[in-house]
């Protein structure tokens, strides 16, 4: 019998040893620095900055950043393992992560070798956190409609517009923006790196949310924010591929994450299952619970296939675009679907926080949202096959 809570090395997937070390490190960082705290995070929507510091140290938060930036230079199928790792004990910490690292590769592929020296190591030790900014009021999967300007003025630019939901950003040092430099449409749109504290660049709203609640999620106003030249990521017009190619790259991230929540709901679903007694027998002993949770061990293994499958063909240098959306969309459904379940499993003690299956069913639900929702992900796979029709 395997335990789920360990790395996932009977799938059929070959990790390599030093895989195997880091998902090892993670975990025993989780059972000590997050697994104790994470109901109180939960109950009172605190985003526990001190732990991104702790992360660092143990080497954690700045694994995928190269080497010769103060990073440990991992690849994408460590970057997996790290976030199914934290997701397992806490979603919240795995969507800080996995948006911090998203970004960082970001500026490491797109950046200036000056960008890179300025921002990666302090992304690497934690001095810096760093968000995204594409959506807006008016505009999420259609993210090509952004309004928000940046204006030629001098040597610079000034950039002004609202942007919304963004991860990290009430606690962050750098965000990647996308704003509107030419004209209509996706063309017209440029990436910027804006350094949080810039005059003009305000944390209007924290929002409260269904679930993750140790994340930070607010809405930026720029008003006026004047930024230099070399803010500017890439060349300009390149905004909205960039936007693109750093959430293919992320959206493995939240399949991962989807994984440690349904390695989560498995977990204590058979600890549940072995203990609870109805009718003189353990409730596991009834195909009506046994049978659930072996739907619910099919799952992980597919969702886990399909995650590293996407992370290793971009470890490889190949397409993993449509492969990223597919382990996007069955990951995040998943563990939507066995949340419920693992919620029902436990009766009346689902309900209560007493357990944490009620939390990873409020987390779970985010998974399908977010870096694209599930309908996207099915537009992006169907498009691969039928081409573009309409
Ligand atoms: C907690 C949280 C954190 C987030 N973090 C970030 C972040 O860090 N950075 C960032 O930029 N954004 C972030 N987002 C925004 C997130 O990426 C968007 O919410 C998401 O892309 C969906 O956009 P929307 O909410 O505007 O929905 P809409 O695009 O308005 O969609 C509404 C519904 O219509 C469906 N739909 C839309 N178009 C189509 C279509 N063509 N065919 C079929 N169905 C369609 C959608 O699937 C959805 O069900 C975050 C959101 C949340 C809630």
């Amino acid at each position: 019998m395997h335990s789920v809570i360990e790395t996932p090395s009977h799938i059929g997937f070959q990790f390599s040893d030093e895989q195997v070390a880091v998902a090892h490190l993670v975990r025993e960082f989780a059972k000590h620095e997050i697994a104790p705290h994470v109901a109180r995070w939960d109950k009172e929507h605190i985003f526990p900055r001190e732990l991104y510091g702790k992360l660092a140290d143990a080497g954690i938060l700045g694994m995928t950043i190269p080497e010769e930036h103060g990073g440990g230079g991992s690849d994408t199928v460590t970057y997996a393992l790290v976030v199914e790792e934290l997701a397992k004990a806490d979603a919240g910490t795995a969507t800080t992560f996995s948006v911090h690292a998203m970004v960082a590769a970001a500026i490491n592929a797109m950046g200036t070798p000056e960008q890179r020296r300025r921002y990666l190591p302090k992304l690497a030790s934690g001095e810096m956190l760093a968000a995204f900014a594409l959506t807006e009021p008016e505009s999420g999967s259609d993210a090509a409609s952004l309004r928000t300007h940046a204006e030629r003025n001098g040597d610079g630019y000034v950039i002004s517009g609202r942007k919304q939901w963004c991860t990290n950003a009430g606690y962050s040092g750098v965000v990647m923006v996308m704003a509107r430099t030419g004209g209509h449409g996706a063309n017209g749109i440029s990436s910027f790196l804006v350094e949080n504290g810039v005059p003009g660049l305000v944390v209007e709203r924290v929002t409260e949310k269904m679930g993750i609640h140790s994340s930070n999620t607010v809405d930026l106003a720029f008003d006026n924010v004047a930024v230099p030249a070399d803010a500017l990521l890439g060349v300009e017009g390149r905004g909205f591929r960039q936007a693109l190619q750093t959430l293919n790259a992320g959206r493995i991230g939240i399949a991962a994450q989807a994984c440690g929540i349904l390695a989560a709901c498995l977990h204590e679903s058979i600890a549940f299952a072995r203990e609870r007694h109805t009718f003189g027998k353990p409730i596991g002993a009834y195909q009506g619970i046994s049978f659930k949770i072996a739907r619910m061990q099919v799952d992980l293994d597919a969702a886990r296939l399909l995650m590293y499958r996407a992370a290793w063909l971009k470890d490889q240098g190949r397409d993993f675009a449509v492969a990223a959306s597919e382990a996007k969309l069955f990951a995040s459904e998943a563990a939507r679907r066995q949340s419920a379940e693992a919620v029902q499993i436990h009766g009346g003690y689902g309900y209560t926080t007493e357990f944490p299956v009620e939390r990873y069913y409020r987390d779970a639900k985010i998974t399908e949202i977010y870096e694209g929702t599930s309908e996207i992900h099915q537009i992006i796979v169907a498009r691969s096959l039928l081409g573009k029709l309409d």
